[in-house]
């Protein structure tokens, strides 16, 4: 049962602050956990008619997609069912970097532009509509009460993107205690830090955890070794995302901090794709997006089969994402879920994963400490940052034609040694393009001193 501060936050304090935000996420969750329940032939029929608006709206006030669809002769209003998508090519990375401004609805207003990479090696710069911003929250406060857990309860919150860490915004910080969240930085991982974290989860006493798997591991474990307990707090429940979860991180966060474990997958330019029941079925958000599993050679592959996820956004008039490649590979299921939701179910997420980097001294943090660092200096098309052993890190940069290479260079060293040490050298080279891993995926982080968190569970004294 919820307590009472819970019921009047999530009832009254948080729907005024999204009112005042022009969000309808009240509305669209109250929507959402109606629909989650309909029969499959409903839910179908939903998704079709939101395609058919979104296609429309494009074609009619896109630049981009007025003459694509006049290219392709593609005519939204005869879109019959989802597969009807495959007429259209696939939105890629390069393309909306490409066409920028040329991607917003011509009367669009009150748009929050956003830079991230994703899990590609260049930055991507995008824009969001407060009607997304709604289907977002709300997708994610559903799949929060799917644990009986609700906004309002205390949390702690671990994480390291610097929109969320503006401690000097006073309205984020009032916000975060009338909605009782503490927000850990989980960019550094010093042995005293980690002490604080420990102390501060002991001291909230938090109904629930958010972060990412490798993070609250490591807090985890070293609170084991410290011999410190966390499962005595009354923890319900740890919402993991962003990262691939490991079966042994799942093991640890389940244990030590006492309490059950829900993954996510998501991200801010591809959207709340998919979140874990109670039941363990990983559930597609299936009304707010549509996801085909896709081949290298671009062909929708049957669910059972492993490919690209490649998703289409239904809240996204204001800037379509219409079969955007996310560059992450999953598998799709056709079972059931045991707990009844009629929302199809990802088998099996398999991309994903940020490398942790270990600084002189030891310390491990996790690589977006070192991403942010360049990430957003203007001029950098593309980099890649690889650790080769605890003494040197190499920056590799892609750069456009007016970049001041001396004074980013000194920028970006002086960044990395704050966070490596002093004595670390760091080489920042320039290069045509940044080459894709073996896999094929582009990581921003490479790190080859041995510092996997998951290795750090073998020596348990
Ligand atoms: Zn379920």
């Amino acid at each position: 049962m919820s307590g009472l501060y819970t019921r009047f936050t999530s009832g009254v304090l948080f729907p005024l602050h999204e009112r005042l935000k022009r969000h309808d996420s009240v509305a669209v969750r109250r929507a959402l956990e109606a629909s989650q329940w309909w029969p499959p032939e409903r839910l179908e029929a939903l998704r079709v008619e939101r395609l058919r608006t979104l296609l429309t709206q494009a074609g009619q006030h896109v630049p981009y997609y007025r003459e694509l669809f006049a290219e392709h002769r593609f005519d939204p209003a005869a879109v019959t069912s989802v597969a009807d998508l495959q007429r259209l090519p696939f939105l890629s990375k390069a393309v909306v970097r490409a066409q920028g401004e040329r991607l917003r609805h011509e009367q669009a207003e009150g748009l929050a532009r956003f830079n991230t990479g994703g899990s590609s090696g260049e930055p991507l710069i995008f824009f969001i509509g407060r009607e997304r911003v709604s289907h977002d929250v709300a997708a994610k406060w559903r799949a929060t009460r799917w644990w009986d857990v609700d906004i309002g309860d205390p949390e702690i919150v671990v994480w390291g993107s610097p929109i969320e860490l503006g401690a000097q915004d006073r309205v984020r910080a009032w916000r975060d205690r009338l909605l009782r969240t503490e927000l850990l930085p989980a960019f550094e991982m010093s042995e005293s830090k980690l002490d604080g974290f420990v102390a501060a989860i002991r001291a909230r006493r938090p109904k629930m955890l958010f972060g990412y798997p490798s993070a609250l591991s490591h807090i985890a474990r070293h609170a084991e070794r410290r011999g410190q307990r966390l499962d005595d707090l009354g923890i319900e429940v740890a919402f993991v995302t962003s990262e691939r979860l490991y079966d042994d991180q799942r093991e640890a966060i389940s244990r030590l901090f006492g309490c059950r474990v829900a993954n996510g997958y998501g991200s801010r330019d591809a959207g709340f794709i998919a979140h874990e029941c109670p039941a363990g079925g990983l559930h597609l958000t299936a009304e707010d997006v549509i996801v085909e599993i896709v081949a290298p050679d671009g062909r929708v592959l049957p669910p059972g089969q492993s490919g690209e996820i490649v998703v289409t956004h239904l809240a996204t008039k204001d800037f379509p994402f219409i079969r955007y490649r996310t560059g992450d590979v999953a598998v799709l299921d056709t079972a059931r879920c045991a707990c009844g939701r009629t929302l199809p179910l990802v088998r099996e997420i398999q991309g994903r994963s940020t490398d942790f980097i270990v600084a002189a001294d030891g310390t491990v943090m996790h690589g977006l400490a070192l991403v942010y660092v360049v990430r957003d200096l203007p001029g950098v098309r593309g980099f890649k940052i690889v650790q080769h052993s605890l003494q040197r890190t190499e920056v590799q940069i892609v750069a456009d034609a007016g970049f001041d290479r001396p004074a980013r260079a000194a920028e970006i060293q002086a960044g990395l040694k704050r966070r490596l040490g002093a004595a670390v050298q760091v080489d920042v080279n320039y290069v045509e393009a940044i080459a894709p891993e073996k896999s094929g995926k582009y990581r921003y982080v490479v790190s080859h001193v041995a510092a996997a968190p998951a290795q750090e569970s073998v020596p348990h004294a």
